[in-house]
């Protein structure tokens, strides 16, 4: 961050999150670019980030939207995005959630369940709409991932299990208002291991080859998202490998003549371009350790907590050549509220800005009112 950026960030109330745009830009240029060389589409994941002056960036570089609530499909389509070009997932769709997506003629349905086919096409019928769904197959691949964020392997709630895919698509396709139109895969999120997307090419493959010799042909295939991004070296790899991700897929993944390849990004769009800027209240010697407090909190930035994430933590006006080891915490009251142990800072005072890098995704959507905190407010880079 420049010198004017600091300087802008002392005259406001902290905690915020800032967006540098320029950067979300370049990343979407990017993205835009190299799926492009392979005709992939894009879908952005709304549910990481669904800041409106994010989302309108995001539209105006030409990439649909994924959703997982019917708030997420209104604000997709309140901020400019095609129904055309929204596609709706999620194992737990309401009847409300389901009849908004239908009457605003929603691209693609990502479908979970038997019983979710069965209510999708109800509702269509009564609404006189035909609803185009994709089956969320459940590949059994291992993201090698924290687990809460896995979602491929077996015994978890999402997508058919791979046994039920050929009875499932047969369902559909004996559904009056519901036309089968593909598969979609998400095995999991912050996925930095290559070897992940070419276990699951591969079983896309095996899972398409066998569909094929049923005469089942799917019209598209939606790899969902998972694309991981640096959070120790976030200025040294602002912009993820897009370009070996989709080659991963380009190269590993059989497409039939014709069939359209999706991707659902919300991570690797939206994480480098935000961070959350807060300020030191106290600094509190401990016996063995020394604490940071800020005022920013686990309401703010909920993935240290819930997922004992990483967060690069940097000083911003310190000028001490002496460093320390500190732990920075919250003021939250709960133990888990806090960023970062033993973190190796420049001589840390109150009053001092600090930035919690790459929160740009499920930072600012995880934010609660916990501790009946207020919500934090975003700023946006220089010149907007
Ligand atoms: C969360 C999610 C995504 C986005 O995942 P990222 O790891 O943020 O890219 C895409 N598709 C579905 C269905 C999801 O649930």
């Amino acid at each position: 961050m420049t010198t004017a950026t600091i300087q802008r960030f002392q005259e406001l109330k902290t905690p915020f999150y800032y967006y540098d745009l320029e950067l979300l830009r370049e990343t979407l240029r990017v993205a835009v670019r190299e799926a492009g060389r392979h005709g992939f589409h894009l879908h952005y994941a709304v549910k990481a980030n669904a800041n409106p002056r994010l989302l309108a960036v995001i539209r105006e570089h030409g990439v649909g939207a994924d959703c997982v609530s019917g708030n997420e499909v209104a604000a997709a389509l309140e901020n400019g995005f095609p129904a055309a070009g929204i596609v709706y997932a999620g194992v737990g769709k309401s009847d409300e959630e389901i009849r908004l997506a239908l009457e605003r003629g929603i691209s693609c349905f990502n479908c979970e369940s038997f019983p979710e086919l069965e209510v999708i096409n109800d509702i269509a019928v009564s609404l006189d709409k035909i609803a185009r769904v994709a089956l969320r197959v459940n590949p059994g691949v291992d993201a090698h991932t924290h687990h809460y964020i896995t979602t491929g392997i077996e015994e978890n709630k999402f997508g058919f299990p791979l046994r039920d895919l050929e009875r499932a698509i047969r369902y559909c396709q004996g559904l009056s208002n519901v036309e089968w139109s593909g598969l979609h895969f998400h095995v999991g999120s912050q996925i930095t291991d290559p070897t992940v997307f070419r276990d699951l090419c591969a079983r896309a493959n095996e899972v398409q080859r066998h569909l094929v010799g049923h005469g089942l042909l799917a019209t598209r295939i939606n790899f969902g998202g998972g694309l991981g991004v640096d959070y120790e070296r976030p200025d040294a790899s602002p912009i993820p490998g897009f370009a070996d991700y989709f080659e991963a897929f380009a190269t590993g993944f059989e497409a039939l003549p014709g069939q359209q390849v999706h991707f659902e990004p919300g991570r690797s769009i939206v994480a480098q371009c935000g961070s959350l800027i807060s300020r030191v209240l106290y600094v509190k010697k401990g016996t063995d350790k020394e604490f940071v407090i800020l005022d920013a909190g686990m309401n703010d930035l909920l993935r240290p907590a819930l997922y004992q994430a990483y967060h690069r933590i940097e000083n911003l006006t310190s000028t001490s050549p002496d460093r320390e080891a500190y732990d920075v915490v919250g003021p939250v009251c709960e133990s888990a509220d806090c960023f970062g142990k033993a973190v190796n800072l420049p001589v840390t005072r109150r009053g001092d800005l600090v930035a919690i890098r790459s929160c740009g995704a499920y930072g600012e959507v995880m934010a609660s009112r916990y501790n009946l905190r207020p919500l934090a407010p975003s700023h946006f880079s220089s010149g907007e």
